[in-house]
């Protein structure tokens, strides 16, 4: 079951807006990839992913650590990854998604870098540069789970608020 949505962001705080609705929604052992050239709005989508989570820390780019682990008041994870650094695949294997999974939820900057370890139910967004402040997002779920969290952006995007 793969369902898709297009929509075209006018600025980052619209694009932080729709992350907040869905960091609002996620649970542990949700998939979340992020396909897009660098200033496509990645980090600008995760930084409303952690505040909707209800992150305590705030979102910096994990370009040099790889995963960034943010926390939540009821000591829940949410797990930030940047694979834009990887250059192997034995490197990209020991970065142990099912784990990071099992014990919360997990976002992925350059997933295409991990080809092959992605699991195949996730919600994959593409973010691509259209303008200045313009950036086309197209989301694709994979699995009944991810057409949930698909619903629940559809609902922040014709809800408007
Ligand atoms: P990435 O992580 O994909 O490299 P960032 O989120 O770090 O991208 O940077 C995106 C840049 O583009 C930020 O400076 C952000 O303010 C800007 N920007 C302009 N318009 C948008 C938009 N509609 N959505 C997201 N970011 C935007
Ligand atoms: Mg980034």
């Amino acid at each position: 079951m793969i369902n898709t949505l297009d929509f075209l962001s006018r600025s980052p705080e619209q694009t932080r807006h729709i992350g907040m609705r869905l960091g609002g929604a996620l649970q542990a052992g949700d998939l979340i990839c992020l396909q897009g050239d660098l200033g496509a709005g990645k980090t600008t989508f995760v930084q409303g992913i952690a505040q909707g989570w209800g992150s305590l820390d705030s979102v910096s780019s994990p370009t040099f650590i790889l995963v960034n682990i943010y926390r939540r008041a009821d000591r829940s994870q949410l797990f930030h990854m940047d694979a834009y650094r990887l250059d192997s695949t034995p490197e990209a294997e020991q970065l142990d998604l099912d784990s990071m999974l099992a014990d919360g939820a997990l976002v992925i900057e350059w997933p295409e870098r991990m080809d092959g370890l992605i699991p195949a139910e996730r919600l994959w967004v593409n973010l691509e540069h259209i303008a200045d402040e313009e950036r086309e997002m197209k989301f694709k779920a994979s699995g009944k789970r991810y057409n949930e969290l698909l619903d629940v952006i559809r609902h922040a995007i014709v809800g408007g608020d």
